[in-house]
C-alpha cells in the first residue's frame, strides 16, 4: 500500500491507533497544587486508550498527598483531543454513552429525587443563574432549566451543538452574569492546571453561590490499596487526584471555602447495579454477578468508613 492509503486509513480509523503529539507534552516537578517539589512515585499506567502506546508517571505530592500525571498534556492541546473524539482522553465506550444520554431523556423524576445537587437547590422557588462545566448528556442542566433558571454550559465535546447556552468553551461565556450556581463534576481533573481552573470559576460565582465539584479522592480506600490499578487512575482522561489537604489549597488560593465535604464510592447507581445483577442472573454470568456483588460490597464498605474514592465538593466564596 502507498503511503497515501496508509495516510487513509490511520485518518479512518484514527481511534484504532493511539496518536498523541508528545511535543503537547511538558514534564511536572513541582506538585500542581502546593507547588512542592517532594513527590514520590505512585507508579506507572498507560493511557485509557484500547490501543495504548504510551506510559505515564503517577506521582503523589509528599507535602499534600495530591497526586498528579507526569508528564502532563498541555491544556489546548487537551480540548483538541476532546473535541476530536479521541479515546486517550474519553476512553472506550464512553463518547457513545453520552451521546444517548443527550439524545434519550432521562428519567427526570429520578434525578430529582437522588442527584445529590438537585437535592439541595431546587427544593425551594428560589431561581437564578445556572453553570455547568462539562454538563456531559446535560441531565442535571436540563432539570434546572425546567424550574426556570437561566442556564449555560461549556462543554468541549460536540455532541451538543445546537443549544445555544452550550458553549464550546469558557472565553464565550457572556461576561456580565455571576452564577449562583456551578457544577463542576468529574471536571477539574481532566484539566492540566485546577487551581487556574477553579480561579477562573470562583470569578464567575455570585457573592451568595454554591460551587459543586466532584473529583477523585486519592486517600480513599481504593487508591491506597490498589496505587495505579485502582479504577481512576485514568491517564491522559484523569490527571489529578485530591487529598483533603490539596482541596484546601486549591479552595484557599481560589479565593473560595469549603462548605462541605464528603465522598462516596458508587461507580454507578445502586438502581443500574442491582438491574445488572438481575439481567446477568438470568443469562447464569456467575463471575459477572461474582464481581458486581463484591464491587457492591467493597462500596459500602468504603461508604460505611468515609474512604470512597470521589469527593463532593460545595464551595462558597470567602
Ligand atoms: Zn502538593
Amino acid at each position: 500500500m502507498d503511503d497515501s492509503g496508509q495516510q487513509k486509513i490511520l485518518i479512518v480509523d484514527k481511534n484504532l491507533v493511539e496518536d498523541l503529539n508528545l511535543d503537547h507534552f511538558f514534564a511536572v516537578d513541582l506538585c500542581p497544587i502546593c507547588c512542592s517539589e517532594l513527590n514520590e512515585l505512585v507508579g506507572n499506567s498507560r493511557t485509557i486508550h484500547p490501543k495504548s502506546k504510551y506510559d505515564f508517571l503517577i506521582k503523589k505530592c509528599l507535602k499534600c498527598g495530591h497526586w498528579f500525571t507526569d508528564p502532563t498534556p498541555e491544556q489546548n492541546y487537551l480540548l483538541k483531543l476532546y473535541s476530536e473524539y479521541s479515546l486517550s482522553v474519553y476512553g472506550e465506550g464512553w463518547v457513545n454513552q453520552i451521546t444517548n444520554n443527550y439524545l434519550n431523556h432521562p428519567n427526570y423524576q429520578e434525578l430529582f429525587a437522588n442527584n445529590w445537587i438537585l437535592k439541595k437547590e431546587c427544593n425551594t422557588s428560589k431561581k437564578g443563574n445556572y453553570l455547568e462545566i462539562g454538563p456531559g448528556g446535560c441531565q442535571i442542566l436540563k432539570c434546572f432549566e425546567s424550574l426556570g433558571w437561566n442556564c449555560y454550559g461549556v462543554e468541549p465535546g460536540r455532541w451538543v451543538n445546537g443549544n445555544q447556552k452550550i458553549l464550546q468553551n469558557f472565553s464565550k461565556l457572556p461576561t456580565k452574569i455571576l452564577f449562583d450556581v456551578i457544577v463542576a463534576e468529574d471536571v477539574i481533573e481532566h484539566v492540566t492546571n485546577p487551581l487556574k481552573m477553579i480561579s477562573e470559576l470562583s470569578k464567575k460565582l455570585s457573592t451568595n453561590g454554591r460551587i459543586y465539584f466532584t473529583f477523585p479522592n486519592s486517600e480513599s480506600l481504593r487508591s491506597k490499596l490498589m496505587k495505579t490499578s485502582w479504577r481512576m487512575v485514568r491517564p491522559i482522561g484523569h490527571l489529578h487526584y485530591f487529598s483533603s489537604k490539596s482541596i484546601n489549597i486549591a479552595l484557599y488560593e481560589s479565593n473560595l471555602k469549603l462548605y462541605n465535604k464528603s465522598n462516596y464510592d458508587l461507580l454507578y447507581s445502586r438502581k443500574y447495579l442491582i438491574n445488572e445483577i438481575k439481567l446477568n442472573l438470568f443469562k447464569l454470568n456467575v463471575k459477572i454477578i461474582f464481581s458486581l456483588i463484591a464491587n457492591l460490597v467493597i462500596s459500602l464498605i468504603c461508604m460505611l468508613f468515609n474512604l470512597g474514592d470521589q469527593w463532593r465538593i460545595t464551595a462558597v466564596k470567602r
